[in-house]
This record gives C-alpha cells, structure tokens and sequence, in this order.
C-alpha cells in the first residue's frame, strides 16, 4: 500500500528533529557535569594548595624554633621568645581549619588542643615529632593536588572523546542522509528531468520512452517516498498523454459522423499512393460514391434521419472494404474509396456490389425516394491509366460519377475519355 508522502517526510523530519534535540540535551548535560565537576575540583586544589601553604610555613617555623632549642646557651629571655612564638604558631596554624587532615592522637593535633587549654609541654622531641608529622601531612597535601589535577586532566580527556564521538555522529548521519538524498533523490531525479526536457523537446514520439524510463525509476528497491510520488505522476501524465494522444492521432483523422477516415486523411493516402505507385508500377482505382436524391430524402424526413443514412451507408462501405482500402467521407452526402494496388476491372466489382448492397439494404422511409428506394451513384477511375496525378484521378472519378448520376443514377461507370477530351 503506498503511503502519504507528505506523512512519511513529516514523520522523518520529526524523526531528524527529536534526534537532533536529543544529541543536543546529552551534549548539553555533559557540558554541565564537566563544568560543575572541574569548578569542583579546583576549588578543592585551591583549599588544599592553601592548607599545604600553611604546613609548610608551620614546618618553617617549627624547624626554626627548634634551631634555636638546640643552642647550648639558651637564656631565660630566648625560652619566653621561643615559647611566644609557639603559641603565635599554634593559633595561626589552628586558623586554617583543617582538622580532618590532621593525625588522630598525633602530635601535632594534641599541640593544637593541650596547647590551647595551657598544658602542652613543649621540647625539642615533641617539635621534632611534630615535623615528621608535617613533613608526612605535607606530603599528603601534595598527593591530594596532584589526584584531584589528574582527574580533571582525566575529564577533560573523557569530555574531548564525547565530544569527538557527537562530532562524529552528527557527522556519519548527516553524511549518510545526504549520500542517501543524492542516490535516491538527486540522482533520480537528475534522471527523470532529463527525459522531460527530451519529452519537451519530442512529443509525443519519446513520451512513451519517458513512462517506460519513469518505471525504471520506480524499480529502484528504494526510492524515497516524494520521488516515488513525483515518479509516479510523471509517469501517470505520460500515460495520460500517451493515452489522448491516440484519442487525438483518431480525431484528426476519422470524419465525426460516420467514424470513416476524413478527407484530410484521403488526400495524404492518395498523394502518398500515387507516388508510391509512380515508384512501383501498381496501380490504384479511385471510386466517388454519392447518394442519389437525398436533397429530397432530407427535405422530407429531415436532417436527422438523413444522418442515419449516412451512417448507414457508411457502415455498409466499411463492411465491403478490404483492410488496405481507404473509405472515407468526401464531404456532404458523397464518399471517397481508395482501392491501392487495384486495376479498374477489380475496382469495378468491388464499386458494383456494393452499389447491389445498398439498393438491397432496406432504410427507413425509401419508398418515397423517385425510385422507391435509396440507391448510390459510383464513379470509378484509375492511375495511371485515367490520370497522370491525383487531382485529376478526384476529378475523373468525379466526371465519372455525374455520367452515371446523368444517366439515370443507381449505376457504377468508370471513366473513359470522350473523343477530343484533352489528356488528364
Ligand atoms: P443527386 O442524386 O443529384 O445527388 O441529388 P442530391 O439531392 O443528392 O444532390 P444535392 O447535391 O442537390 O444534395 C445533396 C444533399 O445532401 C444536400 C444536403 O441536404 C445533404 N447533405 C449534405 N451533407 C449532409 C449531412 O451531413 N447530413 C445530412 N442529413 N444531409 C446532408
Ligand atoms: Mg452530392
Ligand atoms: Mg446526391
């Protein structure tokens, strides 16, 4: 079943857009993640590169007062000094507030709260134990801001490849829709407007040509639905045209009341057939058929039923024709026959019984006709004996046919030329 083709394109572009909107969200989403996630981690290097500044400035000063314990002349004065800038440290150092980092139970954490209440005892082995703790925290602290700069490094890696990997897809699907688009769109269509401009140039001969070509469109396993439909009402029309176009090749040339070829139609065979004939020596009889007083026949019953006759008689003509006759209407009550490749004597027979046919046939309201019935005139002629050309073949028959209408009617005569008639 063939579907709607607007349907299936909106269903496909609603299809683009929800994909498209749903690559956008992720990429947004991830964008978000990595930006939250690295401010995150910066802020923690930022803390952390403050607290290492503060061990390392503490470890400083420990290791400066513990110098200055380790001089053999310490006076009272230095002890007070020493023991001022313990505590000036302590408070500082207890200021950055990052007691999680610090050791339970260790040295350093029992200098900072026995040393706040007053009880600390402080000597050169408690300093010198509060270093290796520094020195262990230090380290710590240097670990910690290197682990939190790998991962953002780590991030920022797996961002690139995500982003790298939309990049891509949006890449390869757009490439494929328009590798797609071109196999099964434009190159088709390429195809197609090629036998239209042809089909411009040459109607009708190639309009059949472009319906067939338009079905090897159609042939195509997968051909998008909009080309389907354009394909499909192109090859339609030409159907359509190809179709009219005979309707119109039987118009142009059959006469509209009695369906026999026109005069037009006449006139293009004999010309065509006299000088075939002129080619090949065969020769060809004209015959001017007329009906005998049918002025009077439609006088009296009217013009109605004098075109029955002429149907009639039509239809009679056509039964006695062969299949390469030419029957056709001369114009008004008169018909033309054209007998190719027949002699006069053939083309007599032929005009005779057909004369016997239609005084046999019976009409409607002949009995009223002069001699009781409708009847036919026949002039006969033929090429080359009777004439050099094809007017003078019309003409002849034609002289032909007043003889018989002269002398008497209902009769067949042939033409022959009277004594002192100038050559045809
Ligand atoms: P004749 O025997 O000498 O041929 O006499 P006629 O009356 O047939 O000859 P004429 O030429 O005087 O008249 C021909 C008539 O044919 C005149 C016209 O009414 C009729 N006629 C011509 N064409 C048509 C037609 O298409 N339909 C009908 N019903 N009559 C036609
Ligand atoms: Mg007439
Ligand atoms: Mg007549």
């Amino acid at each position: 079943m063939m579907q709607d083709p607007q349907s299936l394109a909106k269903r496909s572009l609603r299809w683009a857009f929800a994909s498209g909107t749903a690559i956008l969200a992720v990429a947004i989403a991830v964008t978000a993640w990595f930006g939250i996630f690295q401010s995150e981690q910066l802020r923690c290097i930022d803390e952390e590169q403050a607290f290492y500044r503060d061990l390392v400035q503490c470890r400083v000063t420990l290791a400066s007062l513990d110098d200055r314990l380790s001089q053999p002349d310490l006076s009272a004065a230095d002890s007070s000094d020493i023991e001022a800038r313990l505590v000036l440290e302590r408070a500082r150092f207890a200021e950055s507030g990052r007691r999680e980092a610090i050791r339970r139970g260790g040295q350093v954490e029992s200098w900072l709260t026995e040393g706040k209440s007053g009880k600390a005892k402080i000597n050169r082995e408690s300093i010198g134990l509060m270093l290796i703790e520094l020195d262990t925290m230090i380290s710590a602290s240097i670990r910690k801001i290197a682990d939190s700069s790998s991962s953002i490094v780590s991030a920022l890696h797996l961002f690139m490849v995500f982003i790298g990997a939309t990049l891509f897809t949006i890449v390869f699907a757009t490439g494929r829709l328009m590798l797609s688009n071109y196999r099964h769109l434009l190159v088709p269509l390429n195809h197609l407007a090629n036998r239209l401009t042809q089909l411009n140039r040459n109607i009708p001969e190639s309009i059949h040509e472009t319906a067939e070509a338009t079905s090897t469109i159609l042939s195509d396993p997968d051909p998008s639905p909009d080309l389907r439909y354009v394909t499909e009402s192109v090859a339609g029309l030409c159907r359509d045209i190809e179709e009219k176009n005979k309707k119109l090749d039987e118009l142009y040339i059959r006469d509209e009341k009695t369906s026999l070829y026109n005069y037009r139609h006449f006139k293009e065979h004999l010309i065509i057939d006299v000088e075939r004939s002129k080619r090949f020596g065969d020769c060809i009889s004209l015959a001017m058929v007329d009906i005998d007083h049918f002025k009077q026949y439609n006088d009296s019953y009217g013009h109605i039923a004098g075109d029955r006759v002429l149907e009639k008689m039509a239809e009679i003509i056509r039964g006695q024709c062969r299949v390469t006759d030419i029957p056709s209407r001369f114009g008004g009550e008169e018909f033309a026959i054209l007998f190719p490749k027949t002699d006069r004597h053939m083309s007599f027979e032929i005009a005779e019984r057909l004369r016997q046919i239609i005084e046999a046939e019976p009409f409607d309201h002949e009995h009223r006709q002069p001699e009781g019935q409708l009847t036919v005139s026949i002039g006969l002629a033929t090429w080359p004996d009777d004439a050099a050309d094809w007017y003078s073949l019309i003409n002849n028959a034609d002289s032909a046919l007043y003889k018989a209408k002269e002398q008497g009617r209902n009769r067949v005569i042939a033409f022959s030329r009277e004594p002192g008639d100038p050559e045809a």
